[in-house]
């Protein structure tokens, strides 16, 4: 972060500096003390546990200064100097600090937003761009009403360009979080079933995703995932350039001859302008390429080239757990995907899986989806139907925990279902061969990579 200066920061967070030298600077800005570094300004925000309670262990941390709000919580010994800026509120006075922060650099920002695919989109998008420019881009998946401030106030003056990640459970929170970051591009990856239980229809989901379309730069670029016809419909709330990008049909960029190879998916990129070129990229599933398309149109909106862009996807690295592929020292392949899970993600994953290592037998290991509200055993039974068309090439199974029970009904090939990992374990040791290939996939409470483990440490 670039340095601020006390006063200063309590003009941008909208407060009243109570006490401190308006001159002294900090260096970062924290809400948690665990993260906090010396020379930082502390946030007090409630979470499990009010932020006012932590004010001293920030001050032995090594933090100047604290937003606060409420005057009676301060402890008498914090260090003589310690500076303070009382708000109403100190979540919006966080908001608000970050949004001044960010309109103080005139580098372009890319946000991204969609039901799935944003940590993969945001992590290629930046790969791409960091082969060229010094990026900022979210760390891990920051990308909630904490996280997205948290993010822009990391953004530092050798930046050349920022890539957030912008997320959402309800309606209004797209709004708040884009008015913070301002974006000149933004990217909308996917309209899926994730939080309907809050939403109640995909067209409510694709306009609260849409949020972020008024908030672009209208002399910008908005990229949009054009085999949704739910973000067809929103694209007038956005009056400037759009490029709709595909992996099933001509658009503005889109992909074909996509083929997938034992270390990753070959296709072609092709441009509406009649340009086209033959590009690799090291992951798994039609939907990573879906995930690339709007970093190439990115990476060529601020002239990359073609020969950069294609160097470029050849080298994309993912996070852990995001379709991670593990050589087991028992011989068996695993596919650890068990970061998350939705609907569309359990069956991009399951369509994905069938079709790679053709000379494995498949294992299909699969847990409960969560927040699927009371749709829920809907929508398990939805992806055990979906896994019916891969069931030649799926040798067994395993369905685990209390809603996939209803995946395991609906699926019609071999199959076993455990309430529990832990029941599981016997049944998936019997196959734990050089022959086989598993994929681990559910919703990240079910912790299924446990599982995994518990399979891998067994003599
Ligand atoms: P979160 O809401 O947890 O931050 P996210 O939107 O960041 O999720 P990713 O972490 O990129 O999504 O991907 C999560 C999973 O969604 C992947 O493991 C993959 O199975 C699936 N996925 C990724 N991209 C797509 C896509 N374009 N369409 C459908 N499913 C996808
Ligand atoms: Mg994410």
């Amino acid at each position: 972060m670039r340095e601020i200066a006390l006063g200063r920061a309590a003009v941008m967070a909208e407060g009243l500096l109570l006490a401190g030298d308006p001159g002294l600077t900090v260096t970062s800005v924290h809400f948690d003390t665990r993260q906090l570094l010396p020379g930082a300004l502390f946030v007090a925000i409630a979470g499990t546990r009010d932020g006012h309670d932590f004010l001293l262990q920030a001050a032995e941390k090594g933090a100047r200064a604290a937003i606060i709000s409420n005057e009676q919580k301060v402890p008498d010994s914090l260090p003589a100097g310690f500076g303070l800026i009382l708000v109403n509120d100190t979540l919006r006075a966080f908001q608000k600090l970050a949004a001044a922060y960010r309109t103080s650099f005139s580098i372009p920002f890319v946000a991204i937003t969609g039901s799935n695919g944003k940590t993969t989109t945001k992590d290629i998008v930046a790969h791409l761009l960091e082969s060229r420019f010094s990026i900022h881009k979210t760390y891990k998946n920051l990308n909630n009403h904490l996280g997205v401030p948290y993010s822009l106030l990391q953004v530092e003056e050798q930046h050349q360009a920022a890539v957030l990640e912008l997320g959402m459970n309800h309606a209004g929170e797209i709004d708040l979080l884009a008015s913070l970051v301002k974006p000149q591009i933004s990217v909308i990856t996917y309209i899926g079933e994730a939080h309907i239980e809050f939403f109640g229809s995909r067209e409510k989901i694709a306009l609260a995703k849409a949020e972020l379309l008024p908030h672009t730069d209208p002399d910008g670029l908005v990229l949009l995932n054009g085999d949704s016809e739910y973000l067809r419909k929103v694209a007038p709330l956005y009056p400037g350039r759009i490029m709709y990008y595909s992996v099933n049909a001509p658009a503005d960029i889109w992909a074909e001859n996509i083929q997938s190879a034992d270390d990753g998916t070959r296709f072609d990129v092709c441009f509406r302008d009649g340009e086209r070129f033959a590009a690799f990229l090291p992951l798994f599933g039609t939907h990573n390429v879906l995930n690339a398309l709007p970093a190439v149109a990115i990476g060529r909106h601020f002239g990359m080239t073609t020969a950069e862009i294609i160097r470029a996807l050849a080298t994309v690295r993912l996070s852990a757990m995001r379709f991670e592929r593990i050589e087991s020292a028992h011989g068996p392949l695993y596919i650890n995907d068990a970061y998350n899970a939705s609907p569309s993600s359990m069956e991009a994953a399951i369509s994905t899986f069938a079709d790679l290592f053709p000379e494995r037998k498949k294992v299909l290991v699969l847990g409960d989806m969560f927040e699927l509200g009371e749709n829920s055993p809907a929508m398990h039974a939805q992806v055990g139907a979906f896994a019916n068309r891969y069931r030649d090439r799926i040798e067994l199974l395993v369905a685990v925990g209390e809603q996939a029970q209803h995946l395991y009904d609906a699926y019609e090939g071999n199959k076993r279902y455990f309430p529990t990992k832990a029941e599981a374990v016997e049944t998936l040791l019997a196959v734990r061969d050089a022959h086989h290939a598993f994929l681990f996939k559910a919703s990240q409470g079910m912790g299924l990579w446990t599982l995994l483990q518990a399979l891998e440490d067994h003599a």
